[in-house]
């Protein structure tokens, strides 16, 4: 087999996720046979440094020799059961392990099997608390640009309009307040003016306000101080509204900390997790609450409130497993405290492209980096020709927009850095 005949075979039958299949007349589909560590290897040879890990889901590596041995073991015991009724080992040392490393309180553990059903899950558990207890609060307060997934609750909550503007007919009604428009405490400031009027405004009628810690991933990389979470999270809790913490992204050390919400100091009533939580193995996610919200749910049957929400797939023993031994690994390998020396080498890496003139902004946040170009209009594709060049240069890069970015696997060297930074320079400064 070859690239050629894997890639004529796919176009026959298979819609890919994000594209317009139109480009794949020009751009060729790259089908990958193994991967090992950082790196992807095609059929012909090539090998790509995954600097984005495959979506940011992969922590370890690819092909890990732990992980592997380790789902490999529970292959032979159970592949899946029934979640309802029945549990397991791996979900329930794994339930153990994340309320131990969890921001305080959150004590439950509610599973699903991506990140967009988390969000739904954490959505409805949310209203649903409150209904339970009287109260009908039938809005949900995001933050602009912010990404929570593309099912249609995930959907309404975010505020990417690539991904939103079509379906909005179709939507629920929500409501967004401003994010801070960069880094610096000052933009905090002023958008925390705003949220403190929208939360006026709809006294009692907000059941939550969703936000992903820090960094926007999806929405191009922006970035935020943590103080606007710190003072938003106050205000919240003295107006009755949860808080739900969309750490799908960034959750798992990506900002440095374990938990973006840690380096916030804030505690919130929901956590949703999934990506790096099986270090990009198998589908998996959780909602992290509080044993106050659960206790909203708790009683005879015949009240009727149950949280009453499943998915086939519900704790799959194989993804439970995957994800005990990427807690494994951060316990054994110290992977936080070597991660440091990682983001400082990225961050004195990421310095050389202030250099280029079409560079606007360099931003970087822990093992999250970013390059946002300047003088390029959204028609121009700048995402696309710097995906082409980099790929024939053996680095998988996806820009968003005009946004080069980095989120690499934790296993990544020095010298891989080196190389990834050095072909992203280069496909910048081919545009000039
Ligand atoms: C990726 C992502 C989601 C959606 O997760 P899927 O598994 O792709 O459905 C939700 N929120 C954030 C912040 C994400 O980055």
């Amino acid at each position: 087999m070859n690239n050629e005949d894997f890639i004529r075979r796919d176009l026959k039958h298979i819609w890919h996720p994000c594209t317009q299949m139109k480009d794949h007349e020009s751009l060729p589909l790259i089908p990958i046979k193994r991967g090992k560590g950082v790196y992807l290897y095609d059929y012909e040879g090539n090998s790509y440094i995954d600097a984005i890990s495959s979506w940011w889901v992969n922590l370890f590596g690819h092909s890990n020799a732990y992980i592997n041995s380790k789902i490999k073991e529970q292959l032979e015991e159970l592949e899946h059961v029934i979640f309802a009724g029945f549990t397991h080992e791996p979900i329930v040392k794994l339930s153990e392990r994340l309320v131990k490393i969890a921001p305080k309180n959150l004590n439950k553990c509610f599973f699903a099997d991506n990140g967009s059903s988390a969000v739904e899950v954490a959505i409805k558990m949310s209203f649903h608390y409150h209904k339970n207890r009287g109260e009908i609060k039938p809005y949900f307060l995001s933050l602009t640009n912010s990404y929570h997934g593309e099912t249609l609750g995930a959907l309404a909550v975010g505020d990417v309009g690539l991904y939103k503007d079509t379906y909005k007919e179709i939507l629920i009604k929500t409501l967004q307040t401003p994010v801070p428009k960069d880094e610096s405490i000052e933009s905090a400031k002023e958008a925390l003016k705003d949220f403190e009027k929208i939360v006026e405004r709809y006294r009692g009628e907000i059941s939550a306000f969703i936000f992903e810690p820090l960094v926007q991933c999806a929405g191009y990389m922006h970035m935020y101080h943590p103080y606007f979470l710190k003072e938003a999270a106050k205000i919240c809790k003295k107006e009755g509204i949860h808080l739900i913490a969309d750490e799908i992204a960034v959750g798992f050390g990506r900002t440095g900390e374990m938990f973006a919400c840690d380096t916030a100091e804030i505690s919130p009533d929901f956590m949703a997790l999934s990506k790096g939580l099986t270090g990009g193995y198998l589908p998996l996610s959780v909602v992290m609450t509080t044993d106050e919200v659960y206790s909203a749910f708790y009683c005879d049957y015949l009240e009727m409130k149950a949280f009453l929400h499943s998915h086939s797939y519900t704790g799959n023993p194989l993804a439970c497993t995957a994800a005990n031994a990427v807690l494994d690994i951060f316990e054994k390998e110290n992977v936080l405290e070597k991660n440091r020396e990682k983001i400082d080498y990225i961050h004195q890496k990421l310095q050389q492209f202030k250099d280029l003139p079409n560079v606007k902004e360099i931003r970087q946040r822990g093992m999250i980096a970013a390059v946002e170009l300047k003088g390029y209009d959204f028609k121009e594709r700048v995402n696309l020709k710097i995906f082409k060049y980099a790929t024939k240069n053996e680095v998988l890069l996806r820009p968003l927009g005009n946004v080069v970015y980095f989120m690499p696997p934790y296993v990544i060297t020095n010298s891989e850095i080196d190389k990834m930074m050095k072909v992203a320079y280069k496909a910048c400064e081919s545009l000039l």
